[in-house]
This record gives C-alpha cells, structure tokens and sequence, in this order.
C-alpha cells in the first residue's frame, strides 16, 4: 500500500513539512506530544524546526528530496506557500498532502488569488494586471492614486510591493519592479486590519480562532490582538471563510487577511497555513492553530478554538527585547525560535495572556516599554 492510502492517525505517525522555519518548528512542538514524529525538509543546515524532528536538506525545487520525504512520512504539509508546484505534485504522487495543491496554486499568485476570490463572490480592493508599462498607466486612469503595485508571485511582508503616491513614486517603483509579473491594487485607507484563522477536518467540520486585530510596520506583523470585534463582523468573516474552504474542499488551518474600511471587509490575501497572526493561539486559546492543523491533516478530532482570557502577540523581529526584564511581566509567554537576529527577520515572539482587558493593557505598556523601538507608539495606536 502506498502511503497515500495509508490511514494516518494517532501516535507514530510520521508528518513531513516542507519547509523548516519557525512555523514548522511550532509545528512540532506542538505535535510531539500527540506522538508525532517530523521530517522537516529545508537548504538550511540550521533550520529551526529541527530542534523537533529530522532535517532532510535540500532545495525546495528538489523533486527528488521532495520523493525521498514523501517515502518516509505518513501525511505531508507546508510551513511556507510558495512551495514550488513540481515539488508539491511528486509529495502528492507518494503520500497524502495536506492543503492539497490546489490551495498552494490559488495562493501563490496574487492575481488568480484575486480572480478566485472575487469568482467566489468575497469582496478584494480593485485590482489589475500589469504586464507592461502601458498596462500600469492605464490601470493607474482606472484605480486612480495611491495605489500599490505589487509583483504576482513571492512578495511576502511587504517585499515586491510600493505605495504609488505620484509619477515620481511610479518611475521608481517600475525601475524596481519591472521584469516580474504584476498587479496593480488600489490603496485601502483602513480603519484595521485583521486576519480570521480557522481549521477544516477531512470530514468538513470547521472551527475558527476569534477574528485576530493585526498591527504591522513596515510591512511586517508586530502586534496582534484577538476577540476584539462585534459577532456580526466576526460571523462575515467566518461566511468568507466557509466558501472558499468548501470551494477548495480544504484540509488543515487556512489564513484570511483582511483590510477594515467603512465596516466591511476586503481580503488582502490568503495563507494556506499556519499563521503569525495566530501564534496568540499557542497560550490563549484551548487548542492552538499549530496542534488543530496537526489534528485535520491527521483525521484526528478538532479542538476547541476558544480563548482562555485575553491575550496579546508581539512579534520580535530582527532583536530579543531584555528576555529576564520582559518574562518579568505577568502573564508572558516567551518563543524564542532559535534564529540568529537579523534586520527584518522574525526569530522570537511573546504572548501576554491576562484576565481582563484592563490587566492586559497594563501588562502590555510594561512589556512594550521593555521592548523599546516602535512598541510603544503602535501599541498606542491598537487602543486609539
Ligand atoms: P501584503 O504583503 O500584501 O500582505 O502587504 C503587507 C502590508 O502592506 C499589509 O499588511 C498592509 O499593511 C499593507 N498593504 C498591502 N496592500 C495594501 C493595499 N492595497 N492598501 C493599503 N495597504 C496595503
């Protein structure tokens, strides 16, 4: 029997994930006590999931590492979305993969992602394809300025992408940019952002995390604050999310990120995976994103998706914050990914759990005074 068909459940079974970086590493950490065994794949010799499991190095294009892992696991997953799609194909010939590929193709190009979104009646900012300097003037006419123009494929936290404010932001954008494929999208003026994350099961049981308040700078996720909007936007987002999980008959936890404007939702972007906006969910949930996406792609049960109290996220990005002055604040759990620090690279976060907004707001000055840079401004702007 192939391990395609193999039934995968229960303590033994071997995971495979493509990727090895700190969302695979929690990954494991939060497997191994249901008895799973990882097989992490990655180029780097240092990847950080392996502290949890076996490291099989090689380059995510490598069909043939891609085989050699699928011949060694029981079930495969991802850490990352741009999975290459040859590679996702020869794991899916060997071995069950969950999300199956077709969520990778609906995630990797902004521009299907858009066209798959708006096809499913899920509302996106006005967008348009740019293959040629022609195409983004005219797509200029039509979306007006500030607009954002963005390269299709492998942009993440704010890579591949600028603001267009004028002609002169738009001559320096297309020096930067031209050559790769494009969309054009319009400038969303928002109130917030947020990310609603939830977790389909083989079967089709579906469970999602309270919608998730998200800061970010320059780009890149810094707070995240969950359970702190109304039921009826909570319930549209949930709405969005049941459509597109039962259009791709998903399996695993699925990311949507939306802008607030106006009290309705538009979807930024979607992450077929595990999520940095959930990392709250670790220590202030019942069950965290990373041990429900274990449990769906396993056919195990689902978790309770609830908080425990009130929590808070800071993501650590580039530098640890003083560990011993931070862990002395009430209520913090402290990840450090084991990464070595470097501008822009997320290599630690810590979630403040606490019993009341009060107490969780007083706690977060503490830490984000601790913290130092821009904490203490965009923790300003999260209670504004
Ligand atoms: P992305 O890589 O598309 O998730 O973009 C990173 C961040 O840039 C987002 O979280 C927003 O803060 C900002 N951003 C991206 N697209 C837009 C847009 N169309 N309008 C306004 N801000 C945007």
């Amino acid at each position: 029997m192939s391990n395609r068909n193999r039934p995968v459940a229960g303590a033994g079974c071997r995971i495979g994930v493509l990727g090895g970086g700190q969302l695979g590493r929690m990954l494991g950490i939060a497997g191994i006590p249901l008895g799973f065994r990882f097989v992490f794949l990655d180029p780097a010799a240092d990847a950080c999931a392996s502290a949890t499991g076996d490291l099989l190095q090689a380059g995510f294009s490598d069909v043939d590492a891609a085989r050699e892992l699928a011949g060694l696991v029981d079930v495969a997953t991802f850490d990352f979305e741009n999975v290459p799609g040859s590679s996702a194909a020869a794991l899916e010939e060997i071995c069950a993969l969950y999300p199956a590929s077709n969520a990778l193709e609906a995630a990797q190009d902004r521009l299907v992602e858009k066209d798959l979104l708006t096809s499913l009646g899920i509302p996106v900012p006005g967008y348009r394809c740019v293959s040629s300097r022609t195409d983004l003037l005219e797509a200029l006419d039509s979306l007006g300025y500030p607009a954002v123009l963005k390269t299709r494929r492998l942009g993440y936290d704010g890579k591949g992408q600028a603001v267009l404010r004028d002609q002169e932001d738009l001559e320096r954008a297309w020096q930067k940019l031209a050559g790769s494929e494009l969309i054009l999208e319009a400038f969303v003026p928002f109130e917030a952002e947020c990310s609603l994350i939830a977790v389909r099961a083989r079967d089709g049981k579906t469970r999602a995390w309270p919608l998730t308040r998200n800061v970010h700078s320059d780009g890149i996720l810094t707070l995240s604050l969950p359970g702190v909007f109304d039921e009826d936007l909570e319930s549209r987002a949930a709405t969005m999310m049941q459509v597109l999980m039962e259009h791709l008959d998903y399996c695993g936890v699925l990311t949507m990120e939306f802008f607030l404007l106006d009290g309705k939702l538009l979807v930024n972007e979607i992450a077929p995976r595990v999520h940095n906006s959930g990392h709250w969910t670790i220590d202030g949930a019942v069950c965290s994103q990373f041990e429900n996406h274990l449990r769906a792609i396993t056919a195990m049960p689902l978790g309770n998706t609830d908080m425990t109290g009130c929590s808070l996220m800071f993501n650590w990005i580039g530098r640890l914050p003083d560990r011993d002055k931070a862990m002395a604040v009430p209520g913090l759990h402290w990840h450090d990914y084991g990464k070595s620090a470097r501008p822009g690279r997320k290599i630690g976060h810590a979630t403040l759990n606490a019993a009341s907004m009060e107490e969780l707001k007083a706690g977060a000055m503490r830490l984000a005074s601790v913290a130092g840079g821009e904490f203490p401004r965009l923790l300003k702007s999260l209670w504004a």
